[in-house]
């Protein structure tokens, strides 16, 4: 996979390069290009936002400026063709296990199925609060694109004749992280980015752990415990110990369907749940204990 992020804040992106999306650079599983939008602003002062038409508070970024990055950045030309790929952080070839090391795939094999209905235009994903939400869904219909390309708006947001214009070249998503308002689109891509590769196969050095997160299966995922069996008192689930495997995954799904009864209920109105499900749901506990 590849991904390309236009941004006035380069160095916002850098945490890209950390643990196992640095990883999975290292691996040749994952490209990233940073560009800076300001090689595309002309003048000494190499502005990139004009105040809004219509008056009012704040700027808005510039469609001369945001035009040329985007097309340069899908023809790989101009300032776009000099950016060199982001480097791992720190090497990890020393800490792959075996198996991974067995499984990494050279470079050329970035796996694509990207664009629904056969459209293979690129993915340009513009991150605003006025975007449709980003959910794990979206994270998982991404995981399988070849090629993805961040634009980060700053101050009111970018003209929207660029993304209207994008359309023709792109297909364009406004996606929204959460509702609530951030000063810049570099943190939304960096959350993006980061659900979105970690479901690339190969990055998570286990498939299961990302099978069973939250939302995978629309339910939040329960609690979990490691040793020691007692911590201050406290015990871990005496059922997580019994080695019966098929009593634990009874235990879990229990704890994932009261945990979301309990803090996202409209996730359950949703769902395709059994007899089993909705007894344990009207009890408030597992009969597992
Ligand atoms: N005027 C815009 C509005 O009210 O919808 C807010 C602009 S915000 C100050 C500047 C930039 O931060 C946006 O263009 C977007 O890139 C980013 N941003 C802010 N909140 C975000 C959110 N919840 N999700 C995704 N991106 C966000």
């Amino acid at each position: 996979m590849r991904l390309d992020v236009l941004t006035i804040f380069p160095g916002y992106l850098e945490p890209l390069r950390q643990a196992l999306v640095g990883k999975a650079i290292e691996q040749g599983r994952l490209a990233v290009h940073v560009h800076d939008l300001r090689a595309w602003a002309p003048g000494v002062h190499q502005s990139v936002d004009g105040p809004p038409c219509g008056g009012g508070p704040g700027m808005v970024m510039k469609p001369e400026v945001w035009g040329p990055a985007l097309d340069d950045v899908l023809a790989g030309a101009g300032p776009a063709a000099a950016s060199a790929p982001l480097t791992s952080a720190a090497p990890h070839a020393g800490q792959l296990r075996r198996d991974e090391k067995a499984g990494a795939p050279p470079e050329s094999s970035y796996a694509g199925a990207a664009g629904a209905a056969g459209d293979d235009r690129p993915l340009l994903v513009v991150p605003t609060p006025a975007g449709r939400p980003f959910t794990q869904e979206l994270a998982r219909r991404w995981s399988l694109e070849e090629r993805i390309c961040f634009a980060c708006g700053r101050y009111e947001g970018i003209d929207q004749r660029v993304l209207d214009d994008a359309a023709a070249r792109w297909r364009v998503e406004e996606v929204s992280i959460g509702d609530y308002v951030l000063i810049g689109g570099e943190v939304a891509v960096l959350v993006i980015a980061e659900a979105v590769t970690r479901l690339v196969p190969g990055v998570l050095g286990n498939r299961l752990s990302h099978e069973q997160d939250s939302f995978s299966e629309g339910l939040l995922e329960g609690p979990c415990y490691t040793r020691p069996r007692t911590w201050r008192g406290r015990e871990a689930p005496a059922v997580l110990f019994s080695g019966d495997h098929a009593r634990v995954d009874r235990w879990r799904r229990d704890q994932a369907l009261l945990r979301t009864a309990a803090r996202r209920p409209e996730l359950l109105a949703g769902l395709d749940l059994d007899a089993r499900d909705r007894a344990v749901l009207e009890q408030g506990e597992s009969p597992e204990g």
